[in-house]
Formats: structure tokens, C-alpha cells, sequence
């Protein structure tokens, strides 16, 4: 048996569980090897006649006695009486009838649980059994550290746990990393590592080993990211664009637009002609804070497309934004003879009759890729928001064409260190800078019992001064379910009645009609509508200059930079404007970390003391997709990081001498989709 062995062939035991290690991804030997416990038990072996009231502890002997008691309201107990050469014990479970079953008189057990009185007695409440095969043999499951796994309904860390450490003693597991990397970084042995992963003898084994598989895993992904960057320089060919002869054109654009492009913007602008004039195509993040003005750069780049004689697509998430970019394309383009054409499912389809209209510019949702637009030559790609797409929706679009150039867009900061690693194959532009005349959005952490204060102060805002007020429900879940919006609409129910009283208030969810969507919009645009609640998931790049006034609800369910994004939403115009972040949250560590948005309006310095203090998982909230999937490094661990890039440079245009590490950097990089 080896590391690629499928699971399947292991007999019955996989085979029962066949769907819910499909569910988990677990495929192969080493699908199962690398499912990393999360964190370990610390169980202690005491010889039972020194045991101790309240302690936690393992007792190991010989079964003399089991017997099961009903108790009244159809409960049961079963207690098992344990014996070594100090002294027995009764070991009880609760309601746990099949144990009996499991553990027979005279079998040599291991019980790991808490002392407790039992009238004047010791018993011993059992958290976690196991039968010994031989009384000296090694328990896995009640002594020393014991891993703990991430469970799913079927699959419980004892099974994994007998599984793996049965795998472990027959799977043979082949070194791969050349040996100078293994001794200038100081890393453990492959076999090593995955042994220890699961069954360490200390904590400092446990970390090695997780040292060791996280350099692997980004290693790997480092290397498959440089030899597609490699290819994409060297075999795809793209269209280069003219630019030196449109710059009048592009100069004429630039000067009809309402503001004065930020220096930031007119590097990136730059940034992206220097890519498309290239053979090679584009393949550009372009990442701002929310406000910083990214669209435009987009429109400038499709213009300089146009002027070329070549289409652009332009994919937003959501249809509010794909409509908003329409709006906000179509004014500045249009002048300049430019049609551009909007694709949603809800937009109107071309009938049979009705050819598809023409246009040089593709703007839609995800409708865009299901054969709505036909592109006769496209050129350029356009991804807003790219963290909210899946690999496979980015991949589809660019399949439109031959090479089309794609630029992304985000306003998720990712920190530096990571972008350098994961993305090697992706350049970088950054819009540092917000426009000019924009003020700080004034913040403030506000407890419950300022909470009707803050109302009053709303509301006299509004009276006083027309403010608009965005209204963000808690974030219950990362995706906008059910839950999500009944928790919106009975805070937009109360709001009504109970606090706004006399004010207009609009109610935007993702669970609304676009039409509906499209009309509370508008409305709010338009200032009919004073107060807007809506959930979290909903508001992703909506442009509202007037909106003057963010509340947040349960801010602390919120990553810092998630909630400068939100908070992002206000203050585009010349007013001042207000977040109130509203928090039950007591403890002081919670009101601390909000308290930096007080003080703090950089989205990328927000982002890395969320990194410190709550660790990557939770970093970007609901935008995880734009941050690589890490099974085990973490991305807070800088040094890994930054060894693994180092090594991944030296080898990776030297695989041939290294066939096993060759394929999995092959492996990792298989593209995730099927051409459609
Ligand atoms: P984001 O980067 O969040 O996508 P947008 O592109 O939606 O930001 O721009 C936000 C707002 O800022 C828009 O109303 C846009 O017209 C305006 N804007 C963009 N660039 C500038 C600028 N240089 N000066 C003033 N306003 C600008
Ligand atoms: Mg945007």
C-alpha cells in the first residue's frame, strides 16, 4: 500500500463510509494521512487506588464486573468495575446500553474520564473507552495526546483515529523533498511528520510535524503557481493592444469624467496598458478599498479595448452590481460611440427574431458564461469582486475566448507575504489612495445601553439634514439563507415601529425579486427612502454617494476588514460620515478589536491585526474564496511561508530530478473545470 492507494480498495470498513469521505474529500491513503487533528487531548495513565476527587485521568486494568441499572424515566447506567494492582474503580456511562455489548468480563480496558463522589465512593465518569488488545498494549484513544478531527455527521474521530494509525502501520511513505531542502530548512522527514501529525509524544513533535507538511503544501502550490506563470509567458499567445496611438483618445476619455483620476489610479491605469500591450495575456488583481474607485480603471482599460477593435466582458456577482456597472459604463463610454450591452437572468433575452444586439461591451452576472452573450472577438476580461466567484465561473469566462487579458478586481486585502506565494502567476496593482475630498468616515463601537441614544442621534440627523441610513443585519451565516433574511426583515419590522417611526424605510435581501431589489435601490438613489436595512451578503459594491449614515448589527460577528469594507458603503460623498457599530459584545478583548476601526481607515492594516488577533479562518468573513485553500498551513505562519517560497524558487524549473514532488506539483495544478 502507498500514499496514492484509493480508500476504496481498503475493504469494508472505507467501503461503508464510502459517502461521507466523499463529502470530506477524502479519496486516497493520503487524503486520509493528511486530515489534520485540529487540536489534541492531553489523557494521563494513573494507577487507580491514588486517584483523586475531580481529576481528570486514564485508567488501564482488567474488567471484573459489568452490569446495567434502570434508573426511573427510562434512563440507564451502565457500570463497569475496573481493577489494577492498586485498587478498582466503577467506571459508569450514561444511557450507553451497547457498551456491554462492546467490553466483555476479563477484557483489559482504558478509560479516560473524571473522578467523581458518588456517596462516599470514587467512581469514574467516562468520557472516552477503549478494550486493549493485551493488557500492556498501547492505547490510542485514552492516552498521552490524542488527535482530535474536524467530525461530520458519520465520520467521528475514533474512526479516524483506528483508521489512520492502522494505515500507518502498513502504508510506505516515500521521501520527495530533495535532502538539502529538508536540512537548510530543518524540517522533520516526510514519514516523520504525518506520524507525528496524528500520534505525537509532545506537543513541540506535533509542531514539527505541522511545520513540516505546511512547508509541503506550499511549496507545492508555490511551484505549480511559478511553472504556470512560466507558461503563460512562454506559449499563450495574446492580442497586444496599440496604446501610443489612442492616447488622444484616451486623454479626450479621461478628461470628460466628473473627478480627477487619483495617482493611484493613473499607475494602475498604467500598470494595466503595459500588460496589454504584451503578447502574454494579462492576468492582473487589481485591489482597492472599497470607495477607491476600481470600475473606472476597468472602463478606461475597455475603451482602450474598443479603440483596439476588440470586445470586453465585465462579470459582476450580484445583478444590482452588474446593473450599477452598466449605469456607471454606459455614461462615460457612450459618448464615445461605445455599446455596451447588460446580461442578467433577468434582463431580456434576444428572442429568435430579434438577433442578439451588438455591442463592444458585456456586462452581466454569472449569466454572462451560460451561453447568453455570444462574443464575436473577445478581448478582455473584466472580474469584479473576483473573491466571489468560484475558480470554475473565472476559468469558463476566459474560455470565451482564445487568451483573452483578465484583470480582477477585489477589495479584499490580501496581505503581502501570501499574495508573493500562492499568486506568483498574478500581478499586482493596488489603489492606496482614495479620491480626493473624501473625509473619514467618523466610528463608533456603541453598547447596548447607548444603543437608543444613537437612534435619536439618527434621527435628527435625518430630519435635520436628509441623511441616508444603511442598516447591515448581524451576519448569521456565510451564505444568505433563510435565517439570514427572516433576521432582517424582523429587524426592518421593528425599526418601523419601534425606533423610525414616521421615516421611510426600504428592505433589501438577496431572497427579493430583482425587480423588487432594482425598485428599493432606485428608491434609496433617489431619496425616497431614508433608512435601507439590509443583510450582509447583499450590499457588495453598491455606489450611494448620498448614504451618509452605516449601523451594524452585532459588529462583533464581523472581521475588521469586513467591516471596513461595509462601513465603505458611506461617506463617497463630501458629506461627513458616521458607522455605528452596535455590539452587546462585553468582554474587552471584542470591544478592543472593534475600537481599531475607530482609530484605523486603512482596510489592508485592518486585515493584518485581524490576522494577529483571530487568527486567517476569520479574517476576510463571508469572502473567503478570495484567500487560497489551505488544508494545513496557515497563513499566519510567516516564516513557513517564507521558506517554502524560497525553496519553491530553486526548485521548480529542476522537477525532473524529483518525480514524486514533479507529479504533485502537476497534480496541484489541474485546473478545476470542464470546458463547456
Ligand atoms: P470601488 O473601488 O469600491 O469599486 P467605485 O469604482 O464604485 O469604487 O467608485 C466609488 C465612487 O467613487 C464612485 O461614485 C466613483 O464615481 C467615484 N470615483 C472614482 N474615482 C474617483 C476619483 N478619482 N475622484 C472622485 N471620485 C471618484
Ligand atoms: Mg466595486
Amino acid at each position: 500500500m502507498d500514499l496514492e492507494t484509493p480508500l476504496a480498495l481498503l475493504g469494508p470498513t472505507f467501503r461503508m463510509k464510502r459517502n461521507v469521505l466523499a463529502k470530506v474529500d477524502l479519496k486516497t491513503v493520503e487524503d486520509l494521512l493528511l486530515y489534520i487533528p485540529f487540536r489534541y487531548e492531553n489523557y494521563l495513565v494513573s494507577k487507580i487506588g491514588i486517584l483523586q476527587f475531580g481529576e481528570q485521568a486514564t485508567i488501564q486494568g482488567e474488567v471484573i464486573a459489568l452490569v446495567n441499572i434502570f434508573t426511573k424515566r427510562s434512563l440507564s447506567i451502565q457500570k463497569i468495575t475496573i481493577e489494577d494492582e492498586t485498587g478498582k474503580i466503577d467506571a459508569v456511562f450514561f444511557n450507553q446500553k451497547f457498551i456491554l455489548s462492546n467490553i466483555k468480563k476479563g477484557n483489559f480496558v482504558s478509560f479516560a474520564g473524571r473522578v467523581e463522589k458518588f456517596g462516599s465512593k470514587k467512581i469514574l465518569t467516562v468520557r472516552s473507552y477503549e478494550v486493549l488488545p493485551e493488557p500492556n498494549s498501547e492505547a490510542i484513544h485514552t492516552t498521552g495526546l490524542v488527535p482530535v478531527y474536524s467530525e461530520t455527521r458519520g465520520l467521528f474521530s475514533k474512526w479516524i483515529r483506528n483508521r489512520i494509525k492502522n494505515l500507518l502501520e502498513q502504508v510506505e511513505i516515500e521521501e520527495y523533498l530533495p535532502e538539502n531542502i529538508i536540512r537548510e530548512n530543518q524540517l522533520v522527514s516526510l514519514s516523520a511528520a504525518i506520524r507525528n501529525i496524528h500520534f505525537p509524544k509532545t506537543h513541540v513533535e506535533a509542531e514539527r510535524a505541522r511545520i513540516r507538511l505546511s512547508f509541503d503544501e506550499l511549496l507545492i502550490k508555490h511551484a505549480a503557481s511559478l511553472i504556470r506563470k512560466k507558461e503563460q509567458e512562454q506559449k499563450k499567445k495574446a492580442i497586444p493592444f496599440e496604446i501610443e496611438k489612442n492616447r488622444t483618445k484616451l486623454r479626450d476619455l479621461i478628461k470628460t469624467l466628473p473627478f480627477e483620476l487619483t495617482a493611484a489610479q493613473k499607475n494602475a491605469i498604467e500598470d494595466v496598458f503595459n500588460d496589454l500591450k504584451k503578447q502574454t495575456p494579462m492576468n492582473r488583481l487589481l485591489e482597492g478599498d472599497v470607495g477607491s474607485g476600481k470600475t473606472v480603471v476597468a472602463a478606461i482599460a475597455a475603451y482602450l479595448t474598443f479603440l483596439n477593435g476588440y470586445q470586453t466582458a465585465l462579470m459582476a456577482p450580484t445583478e444590482i452590481l452588474a446593473n450599477q456597472h452598466f449605469n456607471t459604463i454606459r455614461t462615460i463610454l457612450e459618448l464615445f460611440g461605445v455599446k455596451t450591452e447588460l446580461f442578467t437572468s433577468s434582463s431580456k433575452k434576444p428572442t429568435a427574431k430579434s438577433q442578439q444586439p451588438k455591442f463592444d461591451i458585456a456586462i452581466g452576472t454569472h449569466a454572462l458564461i451560460h451561453k447568453r452573450a455570444k462574443f464575436d472577438n473577445l478581448g478582455f476580461v473584466v472580474i469584479d469582486e473576483q473573491q466571489r466567484f468560484g475558480v470554475e465561473q473565472r476559468a469558463i469566462l476566459k474560455e470565451k475566448a482564445v487568451n483573452p487579458h483578465l484583470l480582477s478586481m477585489t477589495a479584499t486585502p490580501i496581505p503581502r507575504t501570501i499574495f508573493l506565494t500562492i499568486y506568483s502567476d498574478l500581478a499586482l496593482s493596488v489603489l492606496n489612495e482614495m479620491p480626493k475630498g473624501r473625509q473619514k468616515i467618523k466610528t463608533w463601537v456603541v453598547p447596548e445601553e447607548k444603543r437608543e441614544r444613537g437612534y435619536r442621534w439618527i434621527s435628527d440627523k435625518i430630519r435635520a439634514e436628509k441623511s441616508q441610513v444603511f442598516v447591515v443585519c448581524p451576519f448569521i451565516e456565510p451564505s444568505e439563507t433563510l435565517t439570514t433574511v427572516k433576521a432582517a426583515k424582523v429587524e426592518f419590522e421593528r425599526l418601523k415601529k419601534e425606533v423610525f417611526e414616521g421615516f421611510k424605510l426600504g428592505l433589501l435581501h438577496g431572497r427579493l425579486k430583482t425587480s423588487k431589489k432594482n425598485s428599493v435601490i432606485e428608491k434609496f438613489r433617489e431619496g425616497s427612502i431614508d433608512i435601507l436595512v439590509a443583510t450582509p451578503v447583499i450590499e457588495v459594491g453598491i455606489d450611494i454617494p448620498t448614504a451618509d449614515i452605516m449601523i451594524v448589527e452585532a459588529a462583533e460577528r464581523f472581521g475588521l476588514a469586513q467591516l471596513h469594507q461595509l462601513r465603505g458603503r458611506v461617506g463617497r460623498g463630501d458629506k461627513q460620515s458616521y458607522c455605528f457599530l452596535f455590539t452587546d459584545a462585553r468582554s474587552e478583548k471584542a470591544l478592543e478589536r472593534l475600537g481599531y476601526l475607530q482609530t484605523i481607515d486603512n482596510g489592508p492594516e485592518l486585515a493584518e491585526i485581524d490576522l494577529k488577533l483571530r487568527g486567517p479562518g476569520n479574517m476576510f468573513g463571508t469572502a473567503q474564496h478570495g484567500i487560497p485553500d489551505l488544508k494545513i498551513a496557515s497563513l499566519s505562519d510567516l516564516a513557513t511561508i517564507e521558506r517554502a517560497r524560497i525553496s519553491a524558487e530553486q526548485l521548480f524549473d529542476k522537477l525532473n530530478k524529483y518525480p514524486i514532488l514533479k507529479q504533485k506539483v502537476e497534480e496541484a495544478d489541474i485546473p478545476k473545470i470542464s470546458r463547456d
